[in-house]
């Protein structure tokens, strides 16, 4: 890493003193700020995370698997990719109540957002029907909603909106460069159009990607730099470090060094300032450093104690002792018709230490739900 970056911008000079949301950053702007010295970068990051959020408070996620496996994409990373041979489970769309039934159970062991994935190129008519009627149960609950189907068009968006879906998933990936050679089946500018549509429906959007999937520098600036494109920015934005599951193209591949992805939450965190930034699938293989780091360079979501879609993720009891040691807090849900009971659900989840009970409630394997 350069000891010597470029000078800072007359925009980037301002960021300290005054953060602002731009959507203008150039490659050479986002390379340089990559390139700063660690501490600077550190401090950067926090200075702007500061501005906009409660240092110690992170958001908390459950994340649930509707439908496994069998995916007719070619996502090199993805042990749901129907060309990949994993150990898998392959599952069919869960039943509602079923899907509810985990709902409630997160709701209660202080859960604030429920997220859904399905492993679909895109939702067929039929699905789509028994989705939104998924969202509008969830929902009844009093939880924030949100769905990761695959590509959706804008008349699909609508009617997800409709049913009340909060947030829509649709990750860009990677850079448009590096793009062709993890996915073939769909293209970059296929993304870019659900998540306008997913925008124009009304939809809060979640869109981030994957690191460590043999990409260059270069390309990881690029990613951030087609994420801040986006008009508005998107309101979740998870960082992923690749999960190499045996059975995919990538499961070989050469470890990222942690403290280039702590770089790049760091970036994403000056970059898009308003936005959550997610720490999300690879946090199973992280320290309880590394994860410190990420916290401190604007990282201020997590999917919390239970498994994320197909990888495993940190169990609840670790989560909570980690909170603990550093002193972080469960996000005051924004949306929430009962901020106080909710707060007091969710400060109640975190503090406890030794209910195993409810830290199986939330470990479930989604993958065998
Ligand atoms: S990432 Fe999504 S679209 Fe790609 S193979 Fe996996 S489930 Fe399918």
């Amino acid at each position: 890493m350069s000891s010597a970056p470029n000078p800072p911008s007359p925009s980037e000079q301002t960021l300290a003193g005054n953060p602002e949301v731009r959507h203008d950053w150039s490659l050479a702007e986002i390379e340089a700020l990559f390139a700063l010295p660690f501490n600077d970068l550190l401090f950067r990051a926090q200075q702007v995370h500061r501005a906009h959020f409660d240092p110690n408070a992170v958001q908390v996620s459950t994340l649930l698997s509707i439908k496994t496996g069998a995916c007719p994409e070619d996502c090199k990373y993805c042990p749901q990719s129907g060309h990949y041979n994993t150990d898998l489970d392959k599952e069919k769309l869960l039943e509602i109540e079923k899907v509810v039934e985990q709902a409630r159970a997160a709701r209660d062991a202080g859960a604030s957002r429920f997220c859904m994935g399905a492993a679909w190129r895109s939702p067929r008519e039929k699905d789509l029907e028994v989705v939104m009627e998924m969202v509008s149960r969830v929902k009844s609950l009093g939880l924030e909603t949100c769905m990761t189907l695959g590509m959706v068009d804008s008349d699909q968006a609508k009617r997800l909106a409709g049913a009340g879906l909060d947030y829509y998933n649709h990750n860009l990936d990677t850079s448009p460069e590096y793009y062709g050679e993890i996915i073939t089946t769909r293209t970059y500018g296929d993304r870019l159009e659900t998540l306008a549509s997913v925008r124009e429906a009304g939809m809060k959007v979640c869109s981030g990607g994957i690191l460590g999937m043999g990409e260059a520098p270069r390309d990881r600036a690029a990613l951030l730099q087609q994420l801040v494109r986006l008009e508005p920015h998107p309101e979740s934005v998870p960082i992923n470090m690749l999960v190499k599951v045996p059975g995919t193209p990538l499961e070989d591949v050469e470890d990222l060094d942690p403290i280039v992805f702590i770089r790049a939450i760091a970036v994403a965190r000056i970059l898009m300032p308003r936005s959550h930034v997610r720490l999300s699938a690879g946090r199973e293989q992280m320290s309880e450093s590394t994860q410190a780091l990420a916290f401190l360079a604007g990282a201020n979501s997590i999917f919390y104690g239970e498994r994320l879609l197909t990888t495993a993720n940190p169990q609840a009891e670790r989560d909570r002792a980690l909170f603990d040691k550093l002193g972080l807090h469960p996000e005051r849900r924004e949306t929430c018709t009962d901020d106080s009971r909710q707060q007091e659900t969710l400060e109640a989840a975190m503090a406890l230490k030794t209910g195993q009970s409810r830290a199986d409630a939330l470990a479930y394997d989604a993958t065998l739900a």
